[in-house]
């Protein structure tokens, strides 16, 4: 029904009622009486509708804690109607509260940071990315101008060409990032920074290995195409011939064994190839691993091994691997004569894998430097010694996927010693039940 009848009727027929009630009265008792009780009953409705206006007035004041009454007359459609407006408000407003919470959290989350500033550059809000790449305080820095907080004389010059629909790629406090400026609600712009410090870490890494890696391969490589120059060109008698064979050969194979090592660089660093552990006997590890050494020896170096620790949970191939990269780098880098000393022992912490030798030892600027690809302390003797420059690289991931660690203690002209930590948590006792690994 039209809501303007839903008022009047109910009004009319209370108007109607009294006006038939005075009727009444004055018919029976005379025009006085019914006046006066006209009069009383007016008096009494006004007073009614001051006692529910006093309600309302006071309701508005606190709506929160003060209650309406039900009303009488029209006054209970009212404060239905006002009930009825209050608890959409408060819905409205639990859910805009709701989403703000959710959408301050989202922003927090954020790996990018956020910056919200006026049309005059002052800072009006931002998250804790942008906090941590620009060096801001949202709470010490509100209101404060963005090119005073961020002094960079490039970010000056983005922001004077303002030619916004280009990123700038900014270097800020040791960090690159990427810096977009998006103009919003006409007076407010909003400043989006990307962090790609290690993006462009691993790209220039990236970019070092193939150009060392191609450069490792180009010098045999170059040696052999020479070799093999002259052999088109010159007829050689058997002998010359017979001698750039092998140094072909021996050139062929330090590119199998550099190509060999980045393939197995390859494999460790690859998530595609994740470590299988499994319990590893020690005893016939570390023959292997003695052997080898040995046979790289050819009985110029004295050679111990003394095993007392427990087996490990582990790979087999990735401990052989490295332990036989640290024991051929002790006898390599020993000279004849010298004495290598390999030992496995328990440790408070878990197992520990020893390497000593008595060899020309390392100086201490070099050493946080030699797990680098390609990092050699002297180039020519470690090709002398067929080395690759990726064997300790390939050390230290393969402790990486164990959460091993490596110590190296050297004293040039007095020898080294390598000392691998393996944690209790991939050891296993002895003769005892293998335990079931958390996935490693
Ligand atoms: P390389 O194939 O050149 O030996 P590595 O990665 O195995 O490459 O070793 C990096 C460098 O560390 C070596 O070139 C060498 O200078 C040094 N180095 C490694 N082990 C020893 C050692 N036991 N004694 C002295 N120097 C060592």
């Amino acid at each position: 029904m039209n809501p303007k009848l839903l008022f009047w009727v109910p009004v009319a027929l209370r108007l109607a009622f009294v006006a038939v009630g005075v009727g009444l009265l004055w018919w029976w008792f005379g025009p006085v009486t019914a006046l006066w009780v006209a009069l009383l009953a007016a008096g009494a409705m006004v007073l009614v509708q001051l006692h529910y206006l006093y309600e309302l007035s006071g309701w508005l004041e606190d709506p929160k804690s003060s209650k309406l009454p039900d009303g009488w007359g029209e006054w209970t459609g009212v404060f239905s109607r006002l009930y009825r407006l209050r608890r959409d408000d408060e819905k409205n407003q639990a859910e805009l509260t709701e989403w703000l919470a959710r959408f301050r959290q989202a922003m927090h989350l954020l790996p990018d940071g956020v910056v919200i500033m006026d049309d005059v550059l002052f800072l009006e809000w931002c998250n804790p990315a942008a906090e941590e790449h620009l060096g801001l305080r949202h709470d010490r820095d509100k209101g404060m101008r963005v090119t005073n907080l961020v002094r960079s004389p490039d970010f000056m010059d983005y922001l004077i060409l303002g030619r916004y629909d280009q990123p700038l790629t900014l270097s800020f406090r040791g960090r690159k990032l990427i810096v977009h400026i998006i103009p919003f609600e006409n007076r407010r712009q909003i400043l989006v920074t990307h962090d790609i410090t290690e993006t462009e870490r691993t790209d220039m890494m990236r970019r070092d290995f193939i150009a060392n890696a191609s450069h490792e391969l180009r010098t045999p490589l170059t040696v052999i195409v020479g070799f093999l120059e002259i052999a088109a060109s010159e007829q050689l008698d058997a002998a010359t011939r017979q001698a750039h064979l092998k140094l072909m050969m021996e050139q062929a194979y330090r590119m199998q064994h550099l190509i060999e090592d980045m393939l197995t660089l390859s494999r460790l660093e690859s998530i595609d190839h994740p470590m299988r552990p499994e319990r590893v006997d020690v005893h016939k590890l570390l023959d292997k691993v003695l052997r080898d050494a040995q046979a790289l020896s050819a009985g110029k170096h004295e050679i111990t091994l003394e095993v007392q620790g427990s087996d490990v949970m582990g790979s087999f191939d990735e401990l052989y691997s490295a332990f036989g990269n640290l024991a051929a780098n002790a006898v390599r880098y020993t000279p004849a004569g010298g004495a290598v000393h390999l030992s496995w022992d328990d440790t408070a912490a878990g197992v520990r894998f020893t390497v000593r030798d008595t060899g020309i030892g390392i100086s201490p600027e070099h050493i946080s430097r030699l797990t680098e690809r390609f990092y050699r302390v002297d180039k020519s003797r470690s090709r002398e010694t067929q080395g690759t420059g990726l064997g300790l690289a390939i050390v230290k991931h393969v402790l990486l996927r164990h959460n091993a660690t490596l110590s190296i203690a050297s004293e040039p002209g007095e020898g080294s010693t390598f000392t691998v930590n393996l944690p209790k948590a991939l050891s296993a006792a002895p003769h005892q039940a293998i335990p079931a690994l958390a996935a490693n």
